[in-house]
Order: C-alpha cells, then sequence, then structure tokens
C-alpha cells in the first residue's frame, strides 16, 4: 500500500463554473474526489490536506510557500510521496521555491493540475493527478526514483526549476527546454535515469526563511534611462535583468555606468536573458563584455521563474550580499548549467 499525502491548494483542476458569472471559481477537493471514482480502487492511502481558502494560482505568495514547504516537512517520514494539486499560472514559481527550500530531498514532491476542471468531459485532470500518484509513489531498490520537486504534465514530467508555462491554450502547458524531460508517460512511464538527482546521501534540511526584495528590470530598444534608474534605485537587494539573446545589453556609457553605481551600492544584478532556449554567456559578445567587468552576475540558463525565487531563497538565508552573488550563479539544486 502506498502512502502519499496530497496537498490541495486550488487552481483550474477543482473549479466550477459560477451559474451567475460564468467565471471559474475554485471549489473544494470533494469535488475532485467525487470524479475520479477510481482513487478509491487504487492500492494507494491517500492523505488530503486542503489549503484555506483554495485558491487561484495567480494568488500564490511566500507565506503560502512556506506553509506548503512545513506541511511536506511535518509529514516527511510518514509518506512516500507528496502530490502538490497547484494552478498551472504560478506552478513553475511554487516548484522552484520549494526545490530550494527542500534541500537534500529523497522523495518526490509532484505538482500538477489541469487546463481544464475536473468535471468538464474533456479534462485532463484526471490523466495528470493519476500520473502524478503513480510517480509520487515509484520506488527501486527501496528508495523513491524521483527525489526532487518537479511537474508533471499532460504526460510529461519536469524538473520544476527547470520548467516555465509556455502555453494558456493546449494541454501542453509546460516546457523545459534548457534540461530534459525527466520521464514520460505512455503504456509505461519511462524514466530519463541520467537526468534525475540522486540525494541518496544528502541530509533533507528546510528553509523557510524567504527575503522577496527582488526587482526585475526587463530591457527593450527605447527603454528610458529614468525608469531604469527608478528600478535600480527600488528598495531591493537584487534585481535581475533580462536582456537579450546571450545575455547582451545596450553599451552606452550611461547604461553601464548606471549599472556599475547600482553595483558599487550593493545591489546585486542578475543577467538573464529573454530568450527561453539557450545560455548568458557573459563575454561572447562586445555587448556583455562590458557587464562582467561591473559585477553583473551570471545567470546563465537559469528561467526567470527560478532565478527570481532562488533571489528569494538566498536573501532569506544571506544577510550579506556577497554570498547571494556568490551562490546564485552555483548550482545548488540542478537548476542551471554553468558554460564556461
Ligand atoms: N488560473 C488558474 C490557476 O493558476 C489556471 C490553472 O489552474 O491552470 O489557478
Amino acid at each position: 500500500m502506498h502512502n502519499i499525502f496530497i496537498i490541495y491548494t486550488g487552481g483550474t483542476i477543482g473549479m466550477v463554473k459560477d451559474p451567475d458569472t460564468g467565471t471559474f471559481v475554485p471549489f473544494d477537493f470533494e469535488l475532485i474526489a467525487r470524479n475520479l471514482p477510481d482513487l478509491a480502487r487504487l492500492n494507494y492511502k491517500l492523505t488530503v490536506h486542503s489549503f484555506t481558502p483554495i485558491i487561484d494560482s495567480s494568488n500564490m505568495k511566500p507565506s503560502i510557500w512556506v506553509e506548503m514547504a512545513q506541511i511536506i516537512k511535518n509529514n516527511y517520514d510518514h509518506y512516500d510521496g507528496f502530490v502538490i494539486l497547484h494552478g498551472s499560472d504560478t506552478m513553475s514559481f511554487s516548484a522552484s521555491i520549494l526545490s530550494f527550500m527542500l534541500e537534500g530531498l529523497q522523495k518526490p514532491v509532484i505538482l500538477s493540475g489541469s487546463q481544464l476542471p475536473i468535471g468538464e468531459i474533456r479534462t485532463d485532470a484526471r490523466e495528470n493527478m493519476m500520473t502524478a500518484l503513480e510517480i509520487a509513489s515509484a520506488k527501486e531498490n527501496g528508495k523513491s526514483i524521483i527525489q526532487e520537486v518537479c511537474i508533471l504534465f499532460d504526460n510529461k514530467l519536469f524538473r520544476g526549476n527547470r520548467s516555465f508555462k509556455y502555453n494558456s491554450a493546449k494541454f501542453e502547458a509546460f516546457r523545459s527546454p534548457n534540461y530534459p524531460v525527466l520521464a514520460e508517460a505512455g503504456i509505461h512511464i519511462n524514466y530519463n535515469r541520467e537526468a534525475l538527482l540522486d540525494n541518496t546521501d544528502k541530509q533533507f534540511i528546510m528553509h523557510t526563511q524567504l527575503d522577496n526584495h527582488v526587482g526585475v528590470l526587463k530591457l527593450f530598444p527605447g527603454i528610458s534611462p529614468k525608469f531604469i534608474q527608478s528600478i535600480l534605485d527600488a528598495d531591493v537587494r537584487s534585481i535581475v535583468m533580462e536582456t537579450f539573446g546571450s545575455g547582451n545589453t545596450m553599451t552606452d556609457g550611461w547604461f553601464l555606468e548606471m549599472l556599475a553605481k547600482a553595483v558599487d551600492r550593493g545591489k546585486n544584478i542578475l543577467d538573464i536573458s529573454q530568450c527561453k532556449v539557450g545560455s548568458v554567456e557573459l563575454g561572447r559578445y562586445e555587448t556583455s563584455q562590458g557587464l562582467k567587468a561591473i559585477g553583473i552576475l551570471n545567470g546563465y540558463d537559469m528561467t526567470f521563474e527560478a532565478a527570481v525565487t532562488k533571489l528569494m531563497y538566498l536573501q532569506g538565508h544571506f544577510k550579506d550580499q556577497e554570498s547571494v552573488a556568490f551562490w546564485i550563479e552555483q548550482d545548488i539544486r540542478g537548476e542551471l548549467t554553468v558554460n564556461d
């Protein structure tokens, strides 16, 4: 008998149409259980914790992430795995932050949801939920096959901190172009063994200190110096700068000077690319050479979601900027590939 803990946060999977307004609103777990009579036939002992209130994931926030991590920690020893039912809109943010908060995880934490509510005839919820449960219980030689935080959607298992929501209209809602799919479900579930994290020799440690003093500067041709300055002056410790191509920016003197001054004032500025595939390569072009010289940090091939949440985690963990700057460039949970 597999022992699985389900955390129900909300999302489309458990929504119903409000008859008055016609909009989807969150509904309790009973709706899911009622629409999945097969759950009772499975060889699983399921324990369900529903959040109150259950939410559309656009309302996700750090305090809920802390609650989720705490529930996993409190129940860690008694369950084979964890399934988190979650709206797809911010699922990659939650999967990313949980990967940082749950260090040395030796059990699966699988986030899943659906594009259509479970009560709809063509719903993708049943497939997603059943496959998530199967993966959350999969073991080999007494050890969990999956020892990390993942997203299961449309028969594919992704590393959580490598994924992002890519499509709001198709069942194939997620992608992780910079890291291979961890498993694919067809007639069998085929695991991509070389791509999986193995934390067997690690110690499980939960971290709950998060510091959300993080800002974002997305560059575009013609962006005004005043606007850039306002972002650099914001009350944040770190700024994720979304750049062009392989990490390139304008080379105007005023721009580099503004960045350099912000770095001197103690701001961490992290270069990640607006491209979804590929990596930042500081110094590959003249247009990124100057950035390295003034202390801009290399985000390599991190997703936006991983970059923002990793900074929240590191800032919660380290009070000094130097440690945040050092660790943001290191691969700590399989979230980036260093290319130099
Ligand atoms: N808006 C919904 C949410 O993120 C979408 C979904 O569940 O897929 O909660």
